[in-house]
């Protein structure tokens, strides 16, 4: 075994949730590590190569706020990203999001570990002690006083051993995967409006199986050439084993590929069109859900039920990509926002880990609304802020959530407010953290 790292908090993975949960808890003055599967922070949004962070709000009603928000509007204010659906979404360039999402993590001086790989957790009885860490140079020991699974797929909580729930009810079955990829060389002065686009996809009989059709232009300016294009599908693969990634991939390849034949012989303007990048993260819509001290379900969601505990509110539509393969659209509206309560992010068993993310305890049907990013940040935003309490009382279970959520209501962000490329923030003195 290699040496041993030493954090307050470590957050093991690096998707939107895990990296607000970072920052969270590294304004509070924490010594913060996170642990990355692959080389670049930002999870689906970098890695999975989507570029869009939505959820915020719908119509007139706001769900998300704090650190989300003012992180999108600094995205916007900084000419990187694409504000859509009045305020709803933003969408940017993969690359302009991973280095914002450096910035952040070199100005709270928080150690990022690239290519490193949670492979097991340890334990004495009901704490979690340290992670064990497959890095390139061998297997690293990592301990902290609290731990953030923002894994995505809750492998940490599972890797402790933490009870969780997996797809549909009637057979398990998980929401059908996409592997994004991006079209490059359109001429887009031919190109026909997006919904004429949709108009000749859906008319026309197609090899791919999926009747969802969503691309978007990747926003390097007004005359983007690029398009990255959410149109394959694989089902009934495992997104919890290797071989299951490997087949869902394989067939997204293979789809991406007759999607890239049929818009150049069908679309004016993709004559000469070709793909320039499928994404590395294949995009996994629905895995674990670790169960918590409460299960948010379908009826919470549609009925904008509130909670004393709540931590963050969505009002994202219920979304279910369906696992047999046919997209139901847009399932079942939402109308007012909702609460998630903190018991979503607390699994069954552990004493110092919590859940921030896709894979907190919902149903299937709720999750399919709570899996969006700005919803995963938000919740993230509390698991990171809770960091300090959770510490000094030792126990998930034994924090105030409604002194922290007025805490966080005063909380300004020293990263927002900070001048461009300011020195990063001196270490916290007991931050054993080394470079
Ligand atoms: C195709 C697709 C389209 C979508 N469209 C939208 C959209 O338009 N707008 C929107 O807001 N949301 C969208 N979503 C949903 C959203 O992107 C995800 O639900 C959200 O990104 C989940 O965030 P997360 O931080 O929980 O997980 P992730 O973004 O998956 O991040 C988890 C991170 O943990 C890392 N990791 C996993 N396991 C380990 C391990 N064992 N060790 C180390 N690291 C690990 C992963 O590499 C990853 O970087 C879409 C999802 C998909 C798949």
């Amino acid at each position: 075994m290699l040496s041993e790292l030493e954090y307050d908090v470590l957050v093991c993975g690096s998707g939107m949730a895990g990296i607000t949960a970072a920052a969270a808890a590294a304004e509070d003055g924490l010594s913060v590590g996170v642990i990355e599967y692959f080389g670049e922070p930002g999870g689906i949004p970098v890695s999975g190569r989507l570029g869009s962070i939505s959820g915020f709000t719908r119509l007139d009603q706001v769900a998300v706020g704090g650190f989300p928000r003012a992180f999108a509007d600094r995205l916007d204010a900084r000419g990187k990203a694409l504000v859509q659906s009045g305020g709803s979404n933003i969408n940017l360039p993969p690359t302009a999001l991973v280095s914002e999402i450096f910035d952040l993590l070199d100005f709270y001086r928080i150690g990022f570990y690239g290519y490193s790989k949670l492979t097991g957790l340890e334990k004495t009885q009901d704490t979690v002690t340290s992670a064990l860490v497959a890095m390139k140079e061998g297997v690293r020991r990592i301990g902290a006083k609290l731990f953030i699974d923002a894994t995505g797929d809750g492998d940490a909580a599972a890797l402790a051993g933490c009870p969780f729930m997996k797809g549909r009810p009637s057979d398990g079955k998980v929401q059908s995967a996409t592997l994004i990829f991006i079209i490059g060389g359109l001429d887009r002065a031919r190109m026909p409006e997006y919904m004429e686009i949709r108009k000749i996809w859906k008319s026309k009989v197609r090899q791919v199986p999926i009747n969802h059709s969503v691309f978007q232009f990747v926003p390097h300016g007004e005359n983007s050439s690029e398009i990255a294009v959410n149109m394959t599908h694989a089902v009934n693969a495992d997104p919890l084993s290797s071989a299951g990634l490997t087949a869902m991939r394989r067939t997204c390849v293979k789809q991406a590929e007759y999607l890239l034949d049929f818009f150049r012989t069908e679309i004016p303007g993709f004559e000469n069109a070709w793909i320039s990048q499928f994404a590395p993260q294949m995009g996994v819509r629905d895995s674990r859900r670790i169960l918590g001290d409460c299960v948010l379900t379908a009826d919470d969601v549609l009925s904008g039920r509130r909670f004393e505990d709540e931590i963050a509110l969505g009002v994202w539509n219920i979304d279910v990509h369906s696992p047999d393969g046919v997209h139901t659209g847009v399932g079942q509206a939402v109308k007012a926002p909702y609460g998630i309560p903190y018991r979503c992010i607390t699994p069954k068993g552990v004493k110092n880990l919590l859940i921030a993310g896709r894979s907190i305890s919902c149903d299937f049907e709720a999750f399919s609304s709570t899996r969006i990013n700005a919803v995963c940040m938000a919740v993230g935003e509390f698991a990171g802020s809770a960091a300090r309490e959770i510490i000094s009382s030792g126990d998930i279970r034994r924090i105030d959530v409604k002194k922290i959520r007025a805490k966080m209501r005063d909380t300004s962000y020293r990263f927002f407010s900070a001048p461009r490329n300011a020195p990063a923030l001196p270490r916290p003195w007991y931050d054993p953290a080394r470079e």
